[in-house]
């Protein structure tokens, strides 16, 4: 039987209450790993993995985060920096408070889930790191200047952060997923959900699973342990 490598790996995502963060979390449950998830909201309705609410913008919150994972789960291994957010609109029309919630979320919010592990990382010489960015932040898409934003800074991010860790054994990657099936899709308008399904050669939304199995062969020692610094689309071809 061969195995990914990751069972009893300490693995911590943030937003996985929800859509995509949580098929992260369950397949990375049935894969055996040791999984903690943070949540905003109170709605936290699943699995035997460790939950805790925090929000990814308080950087305080997010250091107790990592102590308390590690106090409960033991040394952590993975982290997938997940959580993110979309206040669309088209750049004239964007307010300040909405670019700056977008940029504190999608990607200070990986600053401050990233920040309290990384040295202990470096210090056990293994980790991997995988952010979630977008085909947004590849390509740009219209209302979304924020978000692509900072969806493409988080790429910026995740490449720069491999070429520093890699002499500590620690390797970063992105996910970029196309139009993915959860609430944040949900709220686009059914006239713009058309147009975007007649650009994607494969002619279907992705699953949240599609996403998850990318997350899980990033995170594996024995599956991906010679990539790092990598954008890995799942979009369907969408953006090739
Ligand atoms: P959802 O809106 O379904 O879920 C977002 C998750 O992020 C929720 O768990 C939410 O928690 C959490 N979250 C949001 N803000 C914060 C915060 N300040 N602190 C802590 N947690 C927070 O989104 P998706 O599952 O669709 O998206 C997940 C990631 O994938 C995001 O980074 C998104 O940008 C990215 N992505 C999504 C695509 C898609 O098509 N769906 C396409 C490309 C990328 P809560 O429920 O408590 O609010």
């Amino acid at each position: 039987m061969i195995s990914l490598g990751l069972e009893d790996k300490v693995i911590l995502v943030t937003g996985g209450n929800r859509g995509i963060g949580a098929a992260i979390v369950s397949l990375l449950e049935e894969l055996g790993t040791k999984v903690a998830y943070t949540h905003r909201s109170d709605s936290n309705d699943h699995y035997g993995a460790l939950a805790i609410q925090a929000d990814v913008t308080d950087s305080i919150a997010m250091e107790t985060v990592a102590e308390k994972v590690e106090h409960k789960l033991g040394p952590i291994y993975g982290i997938v920096a997940n959580a993110g957010i979309t206040r669309d609109n088209f750049f004239p029309k964007l307010k300040v408070d909405d670019w700056d919630e977008v940029i504190d979320t999608n990607l200070k919010g990986v600053y401050n889930t990233l920040m309290p592990v990384i040295p202990k990382m470096y210090e056990r010489r293994e980790g991997s790191i995988v952010c979630i960015s977008s085909i947004s932040g590849e390509r740009g898409n219209i209302g979304q200047t924020n978000y692509a934003a900072s969806k493409a800074a988080v790429i910026g991010l995740t490449k720069s952060l491999a070429l520093e860790a890699a002499r500590y054994g620690v390797r970063a990657n992105a996910v970029a997923p196309g139009f993915i099936e959860t609430d944040m899709v949900k709220s686009v308008p059914d006239k713009v959900k058309e147009r975007i399904l007649s650009e994607i050669p494969f002619r279907r939304f992705g699953k949240p699973e599609e996403v998850a199995w990318a997350v899980a062969f990033l995170l594996s020692p024995i599956a991906s342990s010679y990539v790092t610094g990598e954008v890995l689309r799942v979009n369907g071809a969408h953006h090739t």
